[in-house]
């Protein structure tokens, strides 16, 4: 009886405690949350049949989980929420229209017009249809990244310039020959898009899918813009969806280059077969290629030019024809990889020499090594000595003492036992001394010398006059100190140890000239040219080179320059840290750009350039309220540390560097700000002024711009933007783009 009503009470327990938690858990799951990686995943794959992929848009993109993932990647804040969201936009209204494929592209498109009569307009997605780009890339992604070949870099995880540019340092041997393949400047055109819907059709069945990207570029919220500088460098005209499209469309290209380089491989192992044993010096003919979005190096090593040439016209061929591009002819030129520099991902490149990259050291830095050296066994030398006195004279002390007691025959008498202790001392002492006697040659062979002195004990009459123990005793003693003491052997090996340190000296020399005479290594620089240009170009330096301060920035409050500045100074150090001669940009960053801000403030202030340094310090410190100090530029310490560390893919400076965002002070209703699902009220407005629009210097002309900068599209240009104090700061230092800001819901002013 007791055991049935236990079991009811506890069956009744056990029925509550599931009811209660199904709803938790019906709480739990209401709220709506974006879908992780993993769970995309398996989603998209779900959708695949025989190697193809269906329905992706009804079945993946259109899921308000899939879309709630996409506001979270566009505003880069993990914990997103429904809520915040929908403050914005309809996640459920996207839904709807995907499923019932009625989503209007054309109305999702705000055109930017300029200030200038004569100015182009551009078109950019409102923040609806950059919800739907960013969900139709992270599908894009699972379908295709796999796939994509090695040496295919941008708008990949781990696949950014600086993977590239390792690469290229570390794998490419002995370049000859390079050619980058130049394209016409054009915009992705009817054509290049129907082609481009082809490449997806083949392994994506929704027509749903190909319809939208046709009408992404219809209503040109998607423009590709081939052979200019705006790819992957965070302009607003650029979508996330840019750079997947991009590879997608190459990846034809990319594996023509695979389908050639093992055709190489194959030639070349049919020649070493037939020639074994033959050259000393033969090395297999290789091509590299290095594709960063539409910048594509092609490399030969030990290749003839003729088989270059040969290479260029297939790789140009291939892409004029199947791919339609047109490819500028006089761009595409083969270079020398050692006489001629060659422009890549805004670096310059150059075959040399090993000992060019790892400099044998001079004979002056020899001389200084050796003489490093000696001081530090002099100093070694100076210890031991000083030890070995400090121990005879305690050791003598502890004798005297004991010896005096002895003497007047006291007892001695300790509270505690140190006896095994001391003896441990002095053992250890004495087995130092033994070692340290063993490891010297010269108090060796001086007692070697005094031992072996007696040598008339060696005489035969004198011997025979001698007992025969002693005389046996003292053989015995001769041999065992010519088995322990004798230097000669000590000394052959020490002199062995010298010889081969010589010896491997000597080879290593000679290696390293082979290696000179034979191999060829990658030099990356940061041109050094582009870079001063960009730097007189901004307004850093006057025309003789010295700092000077820019008046455009005057108007900024003091935390903003300074903001602004190191905005520009650390995307320029991040950019450049994997360059042979980054000590240049150190030196800009450090001195011309700290000094430039520094005049900057002096002249707002109205004040001398001391007085400024003074009240910033040259770390450029900025005081709080409340008396904290904040450091934004780096200070020199800093820039003296960095190194080629990190293997992220850096923004160039280019957006940072052509814009300057200038506070406005009109009180304006309370508005959100617009950096992406961002939930701040306290806002201000901020109008964008542009670099190319202020100097009046068009960013196609190539004398006057910098070449290989890019420049935030001119429509921008003083267009109002309102934005919270975290956003307009993360904007000034670089760590967000005009890409992170809902560009078109501009304040009109
Ligand atoms: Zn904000």
């Amino acid at each position: 009886m007791y055991y049935f009503k236990f079991f009811i009470s506890m069956r009744i327990r056990v029925s509550i405690l599931c009811s209660q938690l199904r709803y938790h858990s019906s709480l739990a799951t209401n709220p709506l949350k974006p879908i992780t990686n993993t769970e995309l995943e398996t989603l998209v794959l779900q959708q695949k049949r025989q190697g193809k992929f269906y329905n992706l848009t009804e079945n993946v993109i259109s899921k308000p989980t899939v879309l709630l993932a996409s506001c979270r990647n566009l505003s880069n804040n993990v914990s997103i929420n429904e809520d915040s969201v929908s403050k914005r936009i309809s996640i459920e209204e996207i839904s709807d229209q995907l499923k019932q494929n009625r989503f209007n592209v054309e109305e999702c498109c705000v055109k930017m017009v300029p200030n200038r009569l004569k100015g182009e307009s551009l078109v950019l997605p409102n923040l609806k249809l950059k919800v739907l780009i960013e969900a139709i890339r992270m599908v894009l992604v699972i379908v295709y990244d796999k796939g994509f070949a090695t040496f295919a870099y941008g708008g990949r995880v781990g696949m950014g310039r600086h993977t590239a540019i390792r690469y290229l340092k570390t794998t490419v041997q002995d370049p000859t020959w390079w050619f980058k393949v130049g394209f016409e400047h054009s915009v992705f055109d009817d054509k290049h898009v129907s082609r481009l819907s082809l490449i997806v059709e083949e392994k994506i069945d929704d027509k749903f899918l190909i319809e939208l990207i046709k009408k992404f570029f219809e209503f040109e919220a998607l423009r590709i813009e081939l052979g200019g500088c705006c790819m992957g460098r965070g302009f607003p005209q650029e979508s996330s969806l840019n750079s997947m499209l991009v590879n997608i469309y190459f990846n034809g290209f990319d594996k023509e280059m695979q389908r050639l380089r093992l055709k190489i491989d194959r030639e070349e192992k049919k020649v070493s077969v037939d020639s074994v044993g033959g050259r000393v010096f033969h090395k297999p003919e290789r091509v590299y290629v290095v594709r960063y979005l539409d910048e594509i190096l092609v490399i030969t090593s030990s290749c003839s030019k003729r088989h270059t040439l040969e290479l260029k016209n297939e790789v140009v061929k291939f892409l004029e024809g199947v791919l339609g591009m047109e490819v500028d002819k006089l761009k595409t030129a083969i270079h020398s990889s050692v006489s001629e520099k060659i422009d890549f991902l805004g670096m310059e490149l150059q075959a040399v020499p090993p000992s060019v990259l790892h400099p044998r050291p001079s004979e002056k830095e020899i001389r200084a090594r050796k003489k490093y050296n000696r001081q530090k066994e002099m100093k070694l030398l100076e210890l031991k000595n000083a030890r070995a006195t400090r121990r005879r004279k305690l050791g003598l002390k502890i004798v005297e003492h004991v010896f005096k007691k002895v003497k007047r025959g006291d007892v001695f008498k300790f509270d505690y036992q140190i006896e095994g202790e001391v003896r441990d001392i002095f053992r250890r002492w004495g087995d130092e001394t033994v070692q340290e006697f063993f490891d010297s040659l010269e108090d060796r062979s001086e007692w070697y010398r005094k031992f072996t002195s007696a040598e008339f004990l060696n005489l035969r009459h004198i011997r025979s006059q001698l007992p025969c123990e002693l005389v046996d005793a003292y053989d015995q003693f001769q041999e065992q100190v010519n088995k322990h003491l004798t230097p000669l052997k000590a000394r052959n090996a020490l002199e062995e140890v010298g010889m081969r340190v010589e010896e491997e000296e000597k080879e290593n020399y000679a290696e390293s000239i082979v290696d000179d005479l034979t191999k060829l290594c990658m030099k990356v620089i940061a041109p050094p040219e582009l870079v001063r240009k960009a730097v007189k170009l901004a307004g850093f330096t006057n025309s003789m080179g010295r700092p000077r301060p820019i008046k455009l920035l005057i108007c900024l409050e003091d935390t903003d320059i300074i903001k602004w500045y190191a905005g520009v100074g650390r995307r320029w150090l991040e950019y450049f840290c994997c360059c042979r001669n980054f000590k240049l940009v150190k030196i800009i960053v450090s001195y011309h750009m700290r000094f430039s801000c520094i005049l900057t403030l002096a002249e707002k202030h109205d004040s001398t350039k001391l007085e400024a340094i003074r009240h910033y310090t040259k770390d450029l410190k900025i005081f709080d309220m409340a008396g904290g100090e904040e450091v934004y530029f780096p200070t020199e310490r800093e820039i003296k540390m960095m190194g080629d560390k990190n293997l992220v893919d850096p923004k160039p400076v280019d957006g940072a560097l052509t814009m300057a965002v200038v506070r406005l002070a009109v009180d304006e209703p309370k508005s959100y700000c617009l950096a992406h699902f961002c939930d701040k009220k306290e806002t201000a407005l901020y109008r964008i002024r542009l670099l190319q629009n202020r100097i009046n210097v068009d960013p196609l002309n190539m004398e006057k711009w910098v070449p290989g900068m890019g420049a935030i599209h001119e429509s921008l240009n003083r267009k109002v933007l309102s934005l919270c104090c975290d956003h307009i700061s993360d904007l000034y230092l670089g760590n967000i783009t005009l890409q992170d800001i809902d560009c078109t819901s501009f304040v009109d002013v």
